[in-house]
């Protein structure tokens, strides 16, 4: 079965999208960061203009949830006064994912701009069409989405790469426009309404393109510490109210940086422990993925976060495996398989084993307590 369709396309500062609970508005942090006081501004303003609940996305963006039609003007105005959102509306389209191992480099920097200026040139890219800057010594963003990897080739060189190709071509911050450039032209020349997406033509990417393999191996993100300068949003989802205490510690210009694993990182200093954030690889929480879920989501079956807490207080969760739960077939909150996948229907959830929402279910329509049943002999 194939995932059903998308919008085809995602919210932005300047394009929010309707959702259950009334608009989505999208912050893309450039660089892959905000300072502590923009996050403050942004947890006041998700309260003010907003439901007060922020997600951090898969993506590494956040996004305030519940703004109205009537408050959205002035809450945009607020996030371009506070250099939250780019006065340009052209750099809050470009998706750009930034490795937290480089992202505060100057060379990193240098190839953002660089991305954001031949963005400038390529206006009617694919609305999910993304960036990935992974130039470190391990690459930690493979597996989040990204349509072009920027990455570390043979003897420190950049290497620009086509998703779901393993070679790419080895540049420079010299040649990298051109580069990029050539090959954005290519794809929309061969991208077409069923293939909007870079893996979509991986089987025809030219050969001038897929010479060199990256010289860095892959890595996992930095997950929390007991030390709280990496801590995870449980169910990737933040109270707005709860913002101001988490940043009281750090200097307004502090970096707080967005990871594509839901998670915040400092690079020095700490965050305030307070409820709602996952500090320690032993919390259950880390290892359930949810979707928003009911009320928040105009498609959901069920509510997505009250059902993981009931599995984990009915002490079922089984141990070291990956939970998915789904408050429909889309998936949204993962596009990779778990070892147990829940899909919510009105009264009754399936199971899909080692494998996404959309994909046929080897146990269905369980009950609420048949399913705990089952899930506790998975143990
Ligand atoms: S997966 Fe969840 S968030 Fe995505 S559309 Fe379905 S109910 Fe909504």
């Amino acid at each position: 079965m194939s995932r059903p369709d998308a919008k085809g396309w995602c919210p932005s500062a300047y394009r929010p999208m309707e959702s259950g609970d009334g608009l989505i508005v999208r912050l893309k942090p450039r660089f892959g960061r905000f300072t502590a006081w923009q996050f403050r501004q942004i947890g006041a303003y998700a309260t003010q203009f907003g439901n007060g609940i922020i997600d951090i996305t898969t993506r590494a963006n956040l996004q305030m949830r519940g703004v109205s039609e009537a408050h959205y003007p002035a809450l945009l105005e607020a996030l371009r006064s506070d250099n939250i959102v780019h006065r340009e509306p052209h750099y809050e389209q470009v998706n750009l994912l930034v490795s937290p191992a480089v992202s505060q480099d100057s060379q990193t920097q240098m190839i953002a701009e660089i991305i954001y200026g031949v963005c400038d040139q390529f206006k009617d890219l694919p609305a999910k069409f993304g960036f990935v800057i992974d130039t470190g010594y391990e690459r930690q963003l493979h597996r989040a989405s990204g349509d072009v990897r920027i990455e570390r080739g043979y003897d420190d060189a950049l290497l620009m790469r086509c998703d779901g190709v393993e070679a790419g071509l080895l540049t420079s911050l010299e040649r990298l426009a051109k580069d990029l450039s050539e090959l954005l032209n290519w794809f929309q020349e061969h991208s077409t309404a069923q293939n909007r997406r870079m893996k979509h033509l991986s089987q025809i990417v030219p050969d001038r393109w897929t010479i060199d393999k990256p010289d860095a191996p892959k890595a996992d993100l930095p997950l929390p510490s007991d030390k709280a300068d990496i801590i995870a949003a449980a169910y990737g989802q933040m109270k707005a109210s709860g913002l101001a205490a988490l940043t009281s510690g750090l200097s307004d210009d502090t970096a707080i940086y967005v990871l594509p694993n839901k998670s915040l990182m400092l690079t020095s200093g700490h965050f305030q422990k307070i409820d709602g954030y996952i500090t320690s690889l032993e919390d259950p929480r880390l290892f359930i993925a949810t979707c928003s879920g009911m009320p928040a989501c105009g498609s959901a079956h069920i509510n997505t976060h009250s059902l993981a807490e009931d599995i984990i207080s009915e002490g079922c969760l089984p141990t070291g495996m990956q939970l998915h739960i789904s408050a429909c077939a889309k998936g949204c909150a993962s596009a990779h398989p778990t070892d147990i996948c829940i899909t919510g229907h009105e009264d009754a959830f399936d199971i899909v084993e080692k494998g996404c929402a959309w994909q046929s279910a080897s146990v269905k329509s369980l009950s609420r307590p048949a399913l705990y049943g089952w899930l506790a002999q998975q143990k």
